[in-house]
């Protein structure tokens, strides 16, 4: 038996392919997003901690899902924010395994 594929079928499939990839991305911010409306997860279940030292600047305040507190500046800082993933109060201190450098 030929082990043939038509020329057809070989384009179908590669258009499929590169749309899928150029679409995964869009998907993936979309589920981020609705997760972050509807379903936040605990913070031990993603490991998070406050962290003492620098951390290599992985940290909740330079995490693209991290949200301030209302209080500008240095109180700001102190009084922490919330996530857009993790449920509960979070440090601009913190950090977990959701962490996403900001763009
Ligand atoms: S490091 Fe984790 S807990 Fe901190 S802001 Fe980013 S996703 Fe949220």
């Amino acid at each position: 038996m030929a082990n043939f594929v038509s020329r057809r079928r070989w384009l179908k499939g590669l258009a499929f392919t590169a749309s899928a990839a150029a679409l995964s991305p869009l998907l993936l911010r979309r589920a981020a997003r609705a997760t972050a409306v509807t379903h936040k997860v605990s913070p031990a279940s993603v490991q998070y901690r406050i962290v003492m030292g620098p951390n290599h600047g992985k940290h909740c305040g330079m995490c693209r899902y991290f949200i301030p507190g209302r209080a500008q500046g240095m109180g700001g800082m102190c009084l922490g924010g919330t996530c857009q993933l993790v449920a509960g109060p979070i440090s601009p201190m913190g950090y977990c395994m959701l962490f996403k450098p900001r763009t």
